[in-house]
């Protein structure tokens, strides 16, 4: 399965699986002075523990940081397939609970043992530390992990450059306030943003433009406004077998249901 290796710095990678010709899932090893993490497990390639275990060997940092006593830690940021690949070898995960319990994950995944992750969490990798912030909107269950050291936020498919899925119009409803939530807590924390899908790295002003394309959608979708007069470009599409809004902001873009 193509899979390109990207190093971030000297401590952190980017796995980019290919989906198609212009698609990726992007996943992530981030390595502490005690622990290691993968964030997100890739679609196509299933075998996520084997490549992290790899860039660990290659970087010298294997035996530091991998026993059995300590094994490489995962976390989720959200429940949808196209980030679980290669969840199945990892004996334990993290992941928030409402996509633990909304994609049915004690049925698709049995024996392994799932610890749930909710605001303010911190996974400590040594030295490196991660902070957790729900993100509801594109799942119920959607996290963004900040690296406080580094300065950089890892957005799963909430904040990115493509289109952002939003399924169910309670979905598109439910994102604003846990956007701003999110652009309030980590404001003047993070200079770049990681996203699992498009470009990587984005400027951290992603998040804004992000945030007021959704005010945009938002006051066309109440009908106290229209496309034209908010700049942006409504279209009718087929996707998956549904029918849905392609909204194109110009900085960003949304899918949503009518
Ligand atoms: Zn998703
Ligand atoms: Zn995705």
């Amino acid at each position: 399965m193509a899979y390109e290796i990207r190093k971030y710095n000297d401590h952190t990678w980017m796995i980019e699986d290919q989906l198609g010709e212009n698609s990726l899932t992007r996943f992530f090893l981030l390595a502490g002075e005690e622990r290691a993490l993968m964030i997100d497990a890739g679609m196509n390639t299933k075998n996520a523990k084997e490549i992290g275990e790899g860039i660990l060997k290659e970087a010298g940092l294997y035996e530091k940081l991998v026993s059995d006593q300590k094994p490489m830690m995962i976390a989720i940021t959200h429940g949808h397939g196209d980030h679980m690949g290669g969840l199945k070898d990892f004996p334990d995960y993290y992941i928030h609970e409402a996509d633990y319990r909304g994609f049915d994950m004690e049925k698709n995944y049995p024996g392994q043992t799932f610890h749930p992750l909710k605001e303010g969490d911190i996974l400590d990798l040594g030295r490196r530390k991660l902070e957790v912030f729900e993100n509801p909107g594109h799942s119920l269950g959607s996290l963004a992990f900040l690296d406080i050291n580094d300065r950089f936020l890892i957005t799963g498919d909430s904040i990115q450059s493509g289109h952002i899925f939003m399924f169910g119009a309670e979905g598109m409803d439910i994102f604003g306030g846990s956007l701003k939530k999110l652009m309030e807590k980590t404001k003047g924390r993070f200079d770049e943003i990681l996203g699992s899908h498009g470009n990587a790295p984005l400027p951290a002003d992603q998040m804004e433009k992000v945030y007021t394309a959704w005010e945009k959608v938002m006051r066309c979708r109440k009908n106290e406004s229209d496309p034209e007069k908010e700049g942006i470009t409504v279209t009718e599409e087929e996707l998956n077998g549904m029918t849905v809004l392609d909204y194109d902001c110009g900085d960003c873009f949304f899918y949503c249901s009518r």
